[in-house]
């Protein structure tokens, strides 16, 4: 008999109660036993949850605090001298601080592979020493038992552990520290076994990614001293996000007793999988999409598993999600404001476990035993293909015409840059911001007040005049070159855009953990996208009108809207992305025609689309470029295209931010020193650039003579009549206390540069 499998499931709580609760401990408004009673509240209510859908094990240790990496690192003590040298009284307390920072600088946080999740990298020495030293797996699976839920420890495998680490101050590679690591990892399992734990899942996507030989036989070295060290465990090896393809014969000769397979990214393994899998493994089929929020088409899915069934017989197979239902909202029933007709299409995670119940159920006991759920679900389906609300012939038609002539300036960068001055006339090293100011408390209140009615649009709207004419004020007073409205008007830079757009829609609960409390809530993008009328032109007008300088036009780029949307799935990325692009070309043409002469294309989430494997890298960053293109290549000469990134690693993508041939791009590039430059001088890019030389995730003011030292720096890379003077990102987060002093000494650090070199204008 087939049985029903989850991976992991989402830790915040359908109502974020993890975030609230650890926000107000971290405050000091409750103690840890508050937080403490609340997680395990969140555990037992969705084991109990997962329990009635039919999963007769249920994943432990799946949940966290904060992250699951630091929580491996901090089971094996991975906790690098600077933390131990606190001499925290509190384990709790040293646990947050690693995550957080506190008298020193928190772990590095970055993506969980091509997720929205960020992890934090565990800190490895040369030397480093690893050991048992806290059994969160073991009393995670104490305490699922004790509320009586007969659980699977979930652990992050050795090797994606390692991989994901970083050696501080040696070249070593991570994986020169694998035998010390087993040793603490074979002290886990054989507590587990003495516990007769019957199940462990071990956790390695990083088979999914590209791995060289080496890691290869560490694979095989690793699970057969796991599989040793604890004879009567049964090891779950756990794979996600995309297909294994050359690391699948090696996943395959493991001794291990069950391999999940993510068969939602990676159909094309499962024939493989089901002719090289020796007889005793079984085979989980993740069909289930666990990083999206569609219903999924169970007829298909179930063919899929019958295919399995017939091959390898049911016994060996198990149902599942893609992935950890980490990456989708708890509960679609709670939306209660989503269109019907929209909601009708979507499985949020708690509707997942349902499919995969259903799809178990059909396999074992034949498709006739689910015939009203296939027959629901297939209509379903049907009224999502032949929705109206989805499909737009005049969307399709346009993208059908566009030429090569569309995504291609009029004339090369020099040419306009020269007609750009003309019209602008920017000092040397212009100086400016990258679109938001201070979002006050105030402000936040009055969006509160607005959304629920308390008064009305146009009390709001006078509201956000004001703030839109203070940020001008100030900006006027410190004397920055080209301005911004400040962008009040705008609580989230895709949520913002998608509100006008047809085509998406928003949740009120859609929440999806990012990183420690922080949670976001991704628009839904359901349909072909149209824009129904100017979006930003009236705002930008107003503010115009009050500045004396040039003021930009700010549009989030079609890659970043689609990168941070739950995007749809009938049809491929790029030509979403298109459809996007074409939206916001019609909106920098209307900025154009209303008298706009510089136009900013956030695009910040063109990195992290990159695939997770190097041959597919190409293809993304081709049709990623040409949306940007799309969206900016109809202006004249005279208009000049900025574009923005950051917080991410650009250095093998400088060819790709070339191709985007924007006027200008402004870059986080502080926190580095400007290391950043280097590959742009190396790859020659030829357009302006302004790297950040103000850290705005600090609270602190660098000083002037700092920014004028980084922007020396930035010398030695890029021409004076190319370099830019302007802030890492946006100011949202920041006061205006922190802010004003910071831009002071940005322009005059400018000042400082030009006068240092009269001769050069
Ligand atoms: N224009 C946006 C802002 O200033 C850019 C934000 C971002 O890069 N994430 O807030
Ligand atoms: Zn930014």
């Amino acid at each position: 008999m087939a049985i029903a499998l989850n991976l992991g499931f989402a830790r915040m709580g359908a109502r974020r109660e993890l975030k609230k609760a650890a926000e107000a401990y971290w405050s000091g408004k409750t103690d840890r036993e508050d937080l403490l009673s609340v997680a395990r509240g969140l555990r037992q209510r969705h084991w109990a949850h997962q329990t009635a859908a039919g999963f007769s094990q249920v994943p432990s240790g799946d949940f966290s605090l904060y992250d699951h990496v630091l929580d491996t690192a901090w089971m094996l003590d991975a906790i690098p001298a600077r933390f131990r040298s606190l001499d925290l009284a509190d384990d709790l307390d040293l646990y947050f601080a690693m995550a957080r920072g506190s008298a020193t600088q928190a772990l590095e946080m970055t993506k969980w592979f091509d997720t929205n999740y960020h992890y934090l990298v565990p800190e490895f020495t040369a030397d480093q020493e690893f050991r048992l030293a806290r059994n969160r797996q073991l009393d995670a699976y104490r305490e699922a038992k004790t509320f009586g839920f007969p659980a699977r420890p979930v652990i992050l495998g050795p090797l994606s552990f390692l991989l994901l680490g970083k050696v501080k101050q040696s070249g070593a590679r991570p994986l020169a520290l694998l035998d010390r690591v087993l040793g603490a990892y074979e002290e886990l399992l054989k507590s587990l076994q003495t516990e007769d734990v019957p199940w462990v899942q071990f956790d390695e996507p990083v088979l999914a990614t590209d791995l060289d030989d080496s890691i290869r036989d560490a694979f095989a070295r690793a699970y057969i001293r796991l599989a040793q060290c604890a004879p009567r465990l049964q090891i779950l090896l756990a794979t996600y996000f995309g297909s294994l393809r050359e690391n699948l014969p090696c996943a395959l000769r493991l001794p291990v007793h069950a391999i999940h397979l993510d068969l939602v990214r990676g159909p094309d393994q499962l024939e493989t999988a089901l002719s090289l899998a020796p007889d005793h493994v079984t085979l989980s089929l993740g069909v289930v999409d666990g990083r999206n929020i569609w219903k999924t088409d169970l007829a298909r899915a179930l063919t899929v598993a019958e295919r399995a069934a017939e091959k390898v017989s049911g016994e060996r197979i198990m149902i599942a999600p893609s992935c950890s239902l980490l990456h989708v909202p708890i509960d679609l029933s709670l939306e209660q404001k989503l269109p019907a007709a929209v909601k009708d299409w979507l499985a949020f995670g708690l509707q997942k476990l349902a499919e995969v119940a259903t799809i178990t159920r059909a396999l074992n006991q034949g498709r006739e035993a689910v015939r009203n759920e296939l027959e629901a679900n297939r209509e379903s389906l049907e009224r999502r293909r032949t929705s109206e609300l989805v499909h737009d012939d005049a969307v399709r038609e346009r993208l059908a015409a566009i030429t090569k002539h569309d995504f291609a300036r009029a004339s090369s960068f020099p040419a306009r840059k020269q007609k750009q001055q003309a019209v602008l006339c920017l000092p040397l090293f212009p100086t400016t911001t990258i679109g938001s100011f201070p979002q006050t408390a105030e402000l936040r209140r009055q969006r509160a007040r607005m959304r629920s009615n308390e008064i009305t649009a146009a009390e709001y709207d006078g509201f956000i005049r004001n703030e839109i004419s203070h940020a001008i004020a100030q900006q006027e007073k410190l004397g920055l070159d080209v301005l911004v409205h400040g962008e009040p008007e705008r609580n989230d830079m895709v949520e913002y855009f998608g509100e006008l757009l047809h085509g998406f829609a928003f949740t009120e609960n859609g929440w999806v953990q990012s990183y420690g409390s922080r949670c976001v809530k991704p628009p839904i993008l359901y349909g072909d996208v149209t824009r129904r009328e100017p979006m930003t032109v009236d705002w930008w007008r107003f503010a115009q009108n009050l500045a004396s300088r040039p003021m930009k036009g700010m549009l989030t780029g079609p890659v970043t809207v689609l990168q941070w949307s739950f995007v749809r799935d009938d049809q491929p990325r790029a030509d979403t992305c298109f459809q996007l692009a074409l939206a916001i070309r019609d909106e920098i043409l209307d900025l154009e025609a209303a008298g706009c002469r510089v136009i900013q294309i956030d695009e910040p989430a063109l990195r992290e689309g990159l695939p997770l494997r190097k041959s597919e890298a190409p293809g993304y960053l081709r049709w990623a470029v040409d949306a940007f293109r799309l969206a900016t290549a109809g202006v004249r000469d005279e208009t000049q295209i900025h574009t923005h990134m950051c917080y991410a690693e650009f250095n093998e993508i400088v060819d790709s931010i070339a191709a985007m041939d924007a006027d200008v791009i402004s870059m986080e590039s502080a926190r580095s020193q400007m290391e950043l430059l280097d590959a742009f001088a190396a790859y020659g890019y030829g357009n302006d650039i302004g790297p950040g030389v103000y850290d705005i995730h600090s609270p602190r003011v660098p000083s002037t003579d700092e920014m004028y030292t980084l922007l020396e720096r930035a010398l030695d890379a890029i021409p004076a009549e190319r370099l830019w003077v302007n802030p890492d990102c946006g100011l949202k987060t920041r006061r205006w206390e922190e802010v004003t002093p910071a831009l002071e000494h940005l322009v005059a650090a400018a000042i400082a540069l030009r006068n240092k070199r009269p001769a050069h204008n």
